[in-house]
């Protein structure tokens, strides 16, 4: 089959005097399954109805497949929707409302049996043919949302915050099903989320938007472990940011002492002649060191201020005289306020930021 791709290029779009979407550019190969995450009112939704053709963008086009699709109307387009609040049809069946589509289309019986049978098992909901749908769980109404969406053999399914309405235990069982759906089904799944883990266990890629742009674009590791900015830093996976200023290409100096780092500081001089910038370090990543490991550098002597049980690991508290900093540690691994401790940074781990 031909291989269905989608380009939106420079896609502009303002609500009265409020620039929403601030020229959006990037291209959504076919069969990925990619997040658009980002805070409330960043403008994932306004992205997302203007590629489903709900909205219209002020500027800029929107390619399916080689053909420009920007003025076509949405049910011209390859593509279907599925929505927080399921939107099924209370007056019909399971069966039916899968079915609903393709009979529109005038698709024969047996095929419609066929398809809709096959999409029941995809998405795990063979028992429920005969159930309405005030008898189903919300779970269950997103299964019945996703296969009459799929049914139809879109392009490209579009999912905005499809599973925010669901608790938290049903939410990460459908996020697991939900990426095996769309590996089974091979369709190109965009997906609305504000939620930084949803977005890392499901996706292919993530698109991190901020006022009304894309700020980073790369995989669910790549955006957790190297964030390109203080925003995404915070957002997603809440690191430690770590004030620095720049001594030479691989030496920063903070508040504690320097640090040995990996990539080049770009940041811009301010009035005094010094390059000043910020670098994230996860918890996980600080290293606290036994009495017999050595480091050339970047150890640092801090005191445990306070221990916090976080489950399946301890978060500790360290006080590195000027700042603070939050470290992680195995649940076997004991250390007491008023402890003092050794802390190891791996040049690695210290990402620095744009900003
Ligand atoms: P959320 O997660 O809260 O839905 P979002 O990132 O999806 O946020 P959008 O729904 O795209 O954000 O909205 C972006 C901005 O555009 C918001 O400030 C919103 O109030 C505004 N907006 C969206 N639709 C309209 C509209 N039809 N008329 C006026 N303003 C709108």
């Amino acid at each position: 089959m031909e291989s269905v791709d989608l380009h939106i290029k420079g896609i502009q779009k303002s609500f009265g005097d409020k620039a929403v979407l601030k020229g959006i550019d990037v291209t959504i190969k076919d069969g990925e399954f990619v997040t658009l995450l980002g805070p409330s009112g960043c403008g994932k939704t306004t992205l997302l109805r203007i590629i489903a053709g709900f909205e219209k963008a002020d500027e800029g086009t929107v390619i399916l497949g080689g053909e420009d699709i920007s003025k076509k109307s949405p049910a011209m387009r390859d593509i279907n929707t599925v929505f927080q609040s399921y939107a099924l049809f209370p007056h019909l069946n399971v069966y039916n409302n899968i079915a609903f589509g393709l009979k529109s289309k005038k698709t024969p019986k047996e095929e419609i049996e066929r398809k809709v049978k096959a999409m029941m098992g995809v998405v795990n909901i063979t028992d429920l043919a005969k159930e309405m749908p005030s008898t189903l769980s919300g779970g269950q109404k997103q299964r019945v949302a996703l296969a009459r969406a799929l049914v139809n053999e879109p392009d490209i399914l579009l999912l905005d915050e499809p599973l925010s309405a669901l608790d938290a235990n049903l939410r990460k069982k459908l996020q697991a099903e939900l990426r095996d759906v769309q590996k089974k089904t091979d369709t190109t799944f965009i997906m609305v989320t504000h939620d930084q883990d949803e977005a890392i266990a499901v996706s292919d890629r993530v698109l991190v938007m901020y006022k009304g742009a894309i700020i980073q674009d790369g995989s669910p590791e790549d955006v957790y472990e190297h964030p390109v900015n203080r925003f995404v830093a915070t957002f997603i996976g809440e690191a430690n940011i770590i004030e620095c200023e720049k001594i030479s290409d691989k030496l920063i100096k903070s508040a504690f002492g320097e640090l040995v780092v990996e990539k080049v500081p770009t940041w811009p001089m301010d009035a005094s002649g010094k390059k000043c910038g910020g670098v994230a370090i996860r918890m996980e990543d600080i290293h606290v060191c036994n009495a017999n490991e050595h480091f050339e550098n970047n150890v640092f002597h801090a005191k445990i201020l306070e221990r916090i049980f976080r489950g399946d690991y301890w978060e500790l508290i360290a006080d590195f005289g000027p700042i603070k900093l939050r470290v992680m540690t195995d649940p076997d691994e004991i250390y007491n306020p008023g402890d003092e401790v050794k802390l190891y940074m791996e040049p690695q781990y210290l990402q620095v930021l744009e900003d």
